[in-house]
């Protein structure tokens, strides 16, 4: 959303002179990184997060692939998120260099347990409602609140959610000392690997310690593994109603003929160390199941 730029003139300029703001709803790594790209533009950033400040937890992502970047800001966001690493990287570490990087940037104004209720637009801001009953206004609103995004609601009333796409990703880290040590890659394994299985593949990725050690032993092994025949169970569990996505297939939610039939096709596909990773994680209930929706506008 934005305001109508013919009403006043904004240019470079303008912007530089600090004269412009945003407001940025969510703050995962779309809203972080977008909070950080507009205030290298010069805007004034305010962003806005429902959930609190304690750090999450996720598995694994992929940064490191830098060849599209063509802006300077590209370029800087894609090495700040990587950290500089060439590899796959905790989907946590990511949003800890994100948020230090926007706790350190005077411009932005970052807001945790702030629930954006409404948003609305005339010719002149863009603003929204918390829950809180505060109102931030901006020359520019942007969405970053994922799946079920309320600013989208507001734009796109026609197409409002994101369409589930008929699979879910589980996904884990397993600390490398909890499988047997004759397992365990060696220093020169490929970090990132992707096996095909029986109608469905694994991405398995080899990550530093949370203590960033690439010693033998102290490293992560994180796993997704893309599975499309789950679709009754989360339909049943409420997870994904008709074709939109509800929540996350949460660990304790997961029942246990699902974990039993997981282990045993993990059994029939998986080699070391992906295995053993994967066994731990169904054994000591710490998986998610993703379930995966596209945009369409
Ligand atoms: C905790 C977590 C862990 C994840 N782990 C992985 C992973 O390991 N691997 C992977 O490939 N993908 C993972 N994902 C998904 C991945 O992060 C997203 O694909 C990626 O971050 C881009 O999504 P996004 O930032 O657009 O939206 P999302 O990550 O979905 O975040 C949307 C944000 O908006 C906030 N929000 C929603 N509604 C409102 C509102 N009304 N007011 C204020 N805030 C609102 C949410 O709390 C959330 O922080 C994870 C997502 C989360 C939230």
């Amino acid at each position: 959303m934005r305001k109508n730029f013919r009403s006043k003139s904004i240019n470079d300029t303008f912007i530089k002179e600090g004269n412009c703001s945003a407001v940025v709803v969510g703050a995962s790594l779309s809203g972080l990184m977008t909070g950080i790209a507009l205030s290298r533009a010069g805007l004034k950033v305010t962003i806005l997060e429902r959930a609190g400040a304690k750090p999450r937890s996720g598995a694994v992502l992929q940064v490191d692939s830098g060849e599209i970047d063509r802006t300077k800001t590209a370029k800087f966001l894609r090495k700040l998120a990587s950290g500089g690493y060439r590899s796959a990287e905790a989907w946590s570490s990511i949003q800890f260099r994100l948020r230090t990087e926007v706790e350190a940037d005077s411009r932005i104004d970052l807001r945790y347990d702030t629930r954006v209720q409404t948003v609305n637009q005339d010719d002149n801001s863009a603003w929204v409602v918390t829950d809180k009953g505060e109102t931030f206004h901006g020359d520019i609103l942007i969405g970053a609140d994922g799946h079920r995004s309320i600013v989208r609601r507001y734009v796109s009333p026609h197409k409002p959610n994101a369409t589930f796409a008929g699979y879910l990703i589980w996904v884990a880290i397993v600390v490398e000392k909890d499988i047997p040590e004759k397992h365990r890659p060696s220093l020169n394994a490929p970090k990132f690997t992707m096996p095909d299985g029986i109608g469905d593949f694994l991405l398995g990725s080899i990550i530093a310690g949370a203590d960033g050690s690439t010693a033998l032993g102290d490293r992560r092994l994180g796993w997704a593994w893309y599975d499309n025949t789950q679709n009754d169970l989360l339909r049943r569990l409420g997870c994904v109603e008709g074709d939109v996505v509800q929540h996350l297939l949460h660990a304790s939610d997961i029942p246990e003929q699902t974990l039993i039939e997981l282990a045993e096709k993990a059994s029939d596909r998986w080699a070391q160390p992906w295995l053993d990773a994967i066994l731990h994680s169904i054994q000591t209930r710490n998986l998610i199941g993703t379930p995966i929706c596209r945009v369409r506008s």
